[in-house]
């Protein structure tokens, strides 16, 4: 479903991202380790297209992002045709990014009915349906102002649910959050992961990670240095700097 291949991104002269290549397959829960200034929001931002790399291809459910064959070459695409590629692709932040001035159902609604085009009683239905599987029914006409972290992010989960994306970027989603409220996200999450959901998550939540990815890749300086098995990987690294993250964050 998603496919890097080669990929470098370079803000100026500083080199974030070099030779990424990651394939996640349909299904496939991915969680990206790894310390601080390593890349791993920069790669989730260049699958979204958010960011635009200097050397590579990403494809997601087939489309290329970012870029379009022309012949030989690639051809940057222009905003709409990246808006199309897009579509497939659903994302959650650390800050929760919902929309202050609309209600919990207005905010899933929107991106439904301006970009997709669905008809406003089809993205209402599809809308209350997703706010009743985050356990939150019953609040669909609050404010953002008016929930929980918690609860806020469940709604930003459904939100980027209510596009029907075919694939889920999570970034940090919890560590916003007060301890307590982490698990009823993670819940959510797990959820996601058991329904098929292919779900790319940077994550601090060891114990999430060894429970519901299927795949752990470790990021350092830009590089991706370890990549396998959630339990391989947490439990038997093979790279130093693995194994010296992991005795740090554990
Ligand atoms: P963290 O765990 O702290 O979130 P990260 O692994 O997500 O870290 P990134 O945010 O991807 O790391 O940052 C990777 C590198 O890119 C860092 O050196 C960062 O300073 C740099 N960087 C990120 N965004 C920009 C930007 N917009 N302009 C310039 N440099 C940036
Ligand atoms: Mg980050």
């Amino acid at each position: 479903a998603v496919e890097i291949r080669g990929v470098h991104k370079l803000y100026g002269s500083l080199h974030v991202l070099h030779e990424v290549d990651l394939v996640v397959a349909p299904g496939e829960v991915v969680c990206l380790i790894g310390p601080s200034g390593s890349g791993k929001s920069t790669l989730l931002r260049c699958i979204n297209n958010l960011e635009k790399v200097q050397a590579g291809i990403i494809q997601v459910h087939g489309a290329l992002i970012g870029y379009k064959r022309v012949g030989d070459d690639l051809v940057e695409t222009t905003p709409r045709q990246t808006a199309k590629a897009r579509q497939h692709i659903g994302m959650v932040f650390q800050q929760f990014n919902l929309f202050g001035h609309l209600t919990v159902l207005q905010n899933l609604i929107e991106a439904p009915i301006r970009v997709q085009g669905t008809p406003s009683a089809e993205a209402v239905e599809r809308a209350k349906a997703l706010l009743d599987r985050v356990g939150l029914a019953d609040k669909h006409a609050d404010y953002p102002a008016q929930l929980s972290g918690g609860q806020q992010q469940r709604v930003a989960i459904a939100r980027a649910l209510c596009t029907r994306p075919k694939v889920m970027l999570f970034d940090e989603p919890t560590s916003a959050l007060d301890p307590e409220l982490v698990g009823e996200v993670l819940d959510v999450m797990r959820d996601l992961a058991k329904n098929e959901m292919t779900m790319l998550v940077v994550t601090h939540e060891m114990g999430f990670a060894r429970q519901v990815a299927d795949t752990v890749v470790f990021m350092d300086q830009g590089r991706i240095v370890e990549h396998g098995p959630a339990a391989q990987v947490l439990d038997t690294p093979q790279h130093e700097r693995t194994k010296r993250f992991l005795d740090r964050v554990s």
